[in-house]
């Protein structure tokens, strides 16, 4: 397996439950190193960037909202199989569908306010690093 960087957000409705360091310390446990990281309140212009793949579906007006309602935790996480490990840690996009144990099913409340965003393939990763963290020394070993 490769050495991989994925993008992770612990979104808006994550940090108002104070559950940065407990879902921080799933990807630590996971053997995910948090490699950059950033607590920022997003614009709407860059939320609606972000998402842009997105922007012809119904919820994105709502998404957007969402993402700007507060604060979030943007880490840049690096690992074997970093992308899908994070994914699997993630669970699925509905809660009341993701696995037991996951951070969706721990901690998110509805498909919308669903706690945590992960890259989902390595160009997507790389586009969204990029997109966080451009110029940024992220931390090498
Ligand atoms: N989303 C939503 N309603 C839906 C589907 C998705 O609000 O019916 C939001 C949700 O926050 C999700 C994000 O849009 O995390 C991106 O959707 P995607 O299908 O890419 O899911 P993910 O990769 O986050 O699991």
């Amino acid at each position: 397996m490769a050495l991989e960087r994925t993008l992770s957000i612990i979104k808006p409705d994550a940090v108002a439950k104070n559950v940065i360091g407990q879902i921080t310390s799933r990807f630590e446990a996971a053997g995910l190193k948090v490699v950059a990281a950033k607590l920022v309140r997003l614009s709407r212009a860059e939320a609606e960037q972000f998402y842009d793949v997105h922007r012809a579906r119904p919820f994105f007006k709502d998404l957007v909202d969402f993402m700007v309602s507060g604060p979030v935790m943007i880490q840049v996480l690096e690992g074997e199989g970093a992308i899908a490990k994070n994914r699997d840690l993630m669970g699925a996009t509905d809660p009341k569908k993701a696995a037991a144990g996951t951070i969706r099913a721990d901690f998110a409340d509805s498909i919308d306010a669903n706690a945590v965003h992960g890259s989902d393939g390595p160009e997507t990763a790389a586009a969204e690093v990029a997109f966080f963290f451009a110029g940024l020394n992220v931390y090498t070993r």
